[in-house]
């Protein structure tokens, strides 16, 4: 009985959570305002590595993120200068808390409740214009790591969990993959196939209406790769090679068509 009644009370703690998170999901969409980013960069592994990397990040190497956003909202009408501003913080002293990937229901609501109250311990230190969206990166030594975990961005939460490399030579794929988890934090889903990576016809395609359909000039951004045929798809090297598609767009409340 027990039981029944911790997992009611913290249902009813999650569903007041998730109602204030409808109210600010609502004002971080409705792009008449700059939205304020926090970006927290976190050593993932402890190695000297992604320490002398981190050390070396200043907020213009988010730039070329806020400058994407600015770019593709304009290409579909949102007219203001600056969607979104990112700046970096100094990061918690403890990693995000991390969920077991077989997790039992309870187990998952508890870690979204222990994930909102990182967030709020690493935003409570931010006097004057306290960001609205946080992103925790976590970077990860290469020559450790040859695959990285799996990146998160909570619409609901207001927060991203995002994995990187910690070396120069990736901080371009770094962008994209930032990018992604940063939409996510808007309301985008995924539009590539999980297990093909393949992105997905025609919400996945940043230029569905393209003809031909093959080769695909640009990568969606929630699909995150290039088509260049049915079964064939490249990584793109930077946001250059990178759009919003319209299903994306739909979704962040750019375009309604
Ligand atoms: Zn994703």
């Amino acid at each position: 009985m027990w039981r029944g009644i911790r997992i009611a009370i913290l249902l009813v703690v999650l569903a007041v959570v998730a109602g204030g998170a409808w109210l600010d999901q609502r004002r971080t969409t409705s792009w008449e305002h700059t939205v304020w980013i926090g970006a927290f960069p976190l050593n993932a592994d402890g190695s000297e590595a992604a320490s002398a990397y981190i050390a070396t990040l200043s907020d213009a190497d988010l730039q070329p993120v806020s400058e994407f956003v600015a770019r593709e909202a304009r290409r579909y009408g949102i007219n203001i200068d600056e969607p979104v501003n990112i700046r970096l913080y100094p990061a918690p002293a403890a990693l995000p808390p991390a969920a077991a990937p077989d997790a039992s229901l309870l187990a998952r609501v508890i870690w979204s409740l222990r994930l909102r109250r990182y967030r709020m311990a690493a935003l409570a230190p931010i006097a004057r214009a306290r960001p609205r969206i946080a992103l925790f990166l976590l970077y990860h030594d290469p020559a450790h790591a040859a695959v990285l975990p799996h990146s998160i961005g909570l619409q609901r939460g207001l927060m991203g969990v995002v994995h990187l490399f910690a070396t120069p030579s990736q901080a371009s794929q770094n962008g994209i993959v930032i990018a992604h988890e940063l939409l996510h934090t808007f309301g985008a889903t995924d539009k590539y196939d999980a297990d093909s990576d393949a992105p997905v016809y025609p919400e996945g395609y940043a230029e569905p209406r393209r003809e031909p359909r093959y080769p695909q000039r640009y990568a969606e951004i929630m699909a995150g790769r290039v088509p260049l045929g049915p079964q064939r798809q490249v990584m793109p090297d930077d946001l250059s090679q990178t759009l919003v598609g319209p299903a994306t767009a739909r979704e962040i409340g750019w375009s309604r068509q």
